[in-house]
């Protein structure tokens, strides 16, 4: 998304020159062999021969501005740190390093190598500072991750009364981004300037604030912005639909793409991979294979983050099959392919595929990354493949090289804690060397909830509670041990804690794919038109249920009540609606495919087992850890997630 600025050169008084003789120095009388020799460095440079181009010119008396633009542009190409400082200082001996023109050349040269201090003394020592010298500086500090520097020396370059253009707007506001938690105090403050210097019509700085509120979070400010733009580009509708689909506004983002499409603005691969994952998010499988099918038409298959998103999505739809096939297709992979693949098999819990296709990418000399040991650790913990995942984490270091991080820790805990090792999880967190962070503590706060563990709960949740005070989920987890316990009086306690802090427990949401269109429930929803009817019902399938055996799995309610009202709240989870509704609303034969933004309950786990039966219909969830797929009455995790 970068836009670089393009100068054009300036014709600079005469610079000092460095070899040149007496009887020569007159600007006017350029020695034909100077041109030549200027001539050949600059041939050189473009066929890529800098070592070449770089020794003739320690033979050249008089190079140019151009000669030297060749030379620094070589050296970005060839990623060579070491010709660039020799190109530097002989253009410094040269006297060009007052010109504004090869500085700007200079900085982003710098930027290329990824060297910050560098780039900065480049403008450090340049006097004349026109605006395209500090477009540049900013450009490569943010490019090179200090955005807080970047934001400095605009405020520095405000204090002096250098005016702005839009380049530099684009350049604070990527700034601003890389900075983080800056958005208050530099993201407002440059979108206000842009107003206020009329750029609201400029297409890429408007663009890149949609992008900015995006990461942010801020999805009502992207909106607010996009629906402002009176012209708006694909990169423009991309980035709005990107900020739908990146903040867990899955609808939203697919119902924009129809409006594209509706526009007739050619989507970019993107938008593409932006409307996969919204698709993936909310299981959309119908709408996925229909956005697959245009991917095909209009050549994106060549893509190869387009394509790793399809494997992700048909998997994350509950269709492995398809992702298999569009992985198998492939005709070249990189390591993210297959991590896509391994990921793919974690979430349907096949422990032993996932490892063998991990094998098989090392075997064909594929590095692996942290990732693709967070997704084979992943799945060894679904699969309860516990002594193959230790002896993995192990060779991370051994035989590949990778130091594993807290991500890779918390893997190994909920590895050990799911499979009722918790005291070996507990003793894994004690051998860290760095510090555990939530993620590993929340890892075996999460095991403690399945095997009801109260004492360790109660010490991991205190350091979580201390970590992260206002992620509600740990509270809920905690109170939900003690229920499960019994412990009444201490899920009192827990629940005041999150009461006086103000906190919200996140509410369940599911998201069923019926008829091509995609439906969310909530346990309190007013938008569904159905909904009485899909409550009535639920009660009623609940009853005849059982009839034949089913038992509601009470210990999930965190009130003090009696069965008959635990059951009457539990009837109220999102899970058991969007299954009922699925009955209704989808046709016999095909199966009901829900995600759901939660860990699936104890008791509409064993509800959809049961109704998988009962209905005669299969059914796939995906909770916020994996696939369960339901037929005949069991469930593919072998309740084991
Ligand atoms: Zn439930
Ligand atoms: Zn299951």
């Amino acid at each position: 998304m970068f836009q670089i600025q393009t100068l054009q050169p300036t014709h600079l008084p005469t610079p000092l020159r460095r070899r040149i003789s007496a009887a020569s120095s007159s600007a006017l009388t350029v020695p034909i062999s100077t041109t030549n020799k200027n001539h050949s460095i600059q041939t050189l440079c473009r066929k890529g021969k800098l070592k070449q181009a770089i020794h003739l010119l320690s033979n050249e008396d008089n190079p140019t501005q151009h000669t030297y633009e060749l030379l620094i542009q070589s050296c970005a190409q060839k990623k060579s740190l070491s010709d660039a400082f020799t190109v530097h200082n002989n253009l410094t001996e040269d006297g060009f390093h007052e010109d504004p023109f090869l500085a700007t050349k200079l900085i982003n040269m710098y930027a290329e190598l990824g060297s910050a201090p560098h780039a900065r003394k480049v403008f450090d020592e340049i006097t004349d500072r026109t605006i395209y010298v500090w477009n540049a500086i900013f450009r490569a500090l943010s490019l090179l991750g200090d955005g807080e520097e970047v934001l400095r020396l605009y405020r520095r370059m405000n204090s002096i009364g250098m005016p702005s253009d839009r380049f530099t707007y684009t350049y604070v506001l990527k700034a601003c981004v890389v900075s983080g938690s800056q958005l208050p105090l530099c993201g407002k403050e440059v979108h206000a300037q842009v107003l206020r210097r009329g750029y609201e019509s400029h297409l890429h700085t408007m663009t890149t604030l949609v992008d900015m509120y995006a990461k942010f979070g801020c999805v009502e400010s992207a909106r607010v912005v996009f629906s402002s733009m009176p012209v708006k580009n694909p990169v423009s509708w991309s980035a709005m639909i990107a900020c739908f689909a990146k903040n867990a506004r899955p609808l939203e983002a697919l119902e924009l793409f129809r409006e594209m499409m509706r526009y007739d603005v050619s989507p970019n691969s993107v938008t593409m991979v932006s409307v996969i994952q919204a698709c993936a998010a909310v299981s959309a499988l119908e709408q996925g294979k229909l956005i697959h099918g245009h991917i095909l038409r209009k050549g994106f298959d060549s893509i190869l983050p387009v394509m790793n998103a399809l494997v992700t999505m048909y998997a994350r739809c509950g269709d492995l099959e398809l992702g298999e096939n569009v992985f198998n297709q492939m005709g070249k992979r990189d390591v993210v392919s297959w991590n896509s693949m391994i990921s793919s098999y974690a979430i349907h819990g096949l422990g032993s595929k996932a490892l063998a296709i991990f094998q098989e990418m090392v075997k064909l000399g594929v590095s692996p990354t942290p990732i693709s040991f967070i997704s084979v650790l992943g799945a060894c913990s679904h699969s309860g493949l516990v002594d193959e995942g230790k002896l993995l984490f192990e060779s991370m270091v051994k035989e590949h090289g990778i130091r594993p991080s807290v991500e890779h820790y918390a893997c190994l805990v909920d590895l050990l804690g799911r499979a009722n090792r918790l005291d070996e999880a507990a003793r894994v967190i004690a051998d860290m060397r760095d510090e555990p962070g939530p993620m590993v503590w929340g890892a075996l706060l999460g095991s403690c909830r399945i095997h009801c563990n109260v004492k360790l709960a109660e010490r991991a949740s205190r350091r979580l509670f201390e970590l992260e005070p206002t992620n509600a989920g740990n509270y809920v987890l905690l109170a939900e041990i003690y229920a499960e316990a019994k412990m009444w009086n201490e899920v009192k306690r827990v629940k005041k804690l999150l009461e006086d802090k103000g906190l919200q427990k996140v509410s369940g949401c599911c998201w069923i794919e019926a008829k091509k269109r995609v439906y969310s429930l909530r346990s309190v929803d007013e938008l569904n038109p159905q909904i009485e009817l899909i409550h009535a019902l639920v009660v009623k399938l609940s009853e005849e249920m059982m009839e034949q055996g089913y038992e509601p799995e009470t210990k999930a309610v965190l009130y003090e009540l009696d069965t008959e009202e635990k059951q009457r709240v539990l009837l109220g989870h999102s899970e058991k609606l969007a299954v009922t509704f699925g009955l209704i609303n989808c046709s016999r034969g095909e199966t009901i495919r829900i995600s759901k933004n939660l860990r699936l309950c104890e008791d509409c786990h064993s509800f959809t087992k049961f109704m998988s039966k009962f209905a005669d219909r299969e059914i796939m969830v995906r909770d916020i850890n994996r696939f369960h797929h339901f037929k005949d009455g069991e469930c593919s995790c072998g309740d084991y997630w």
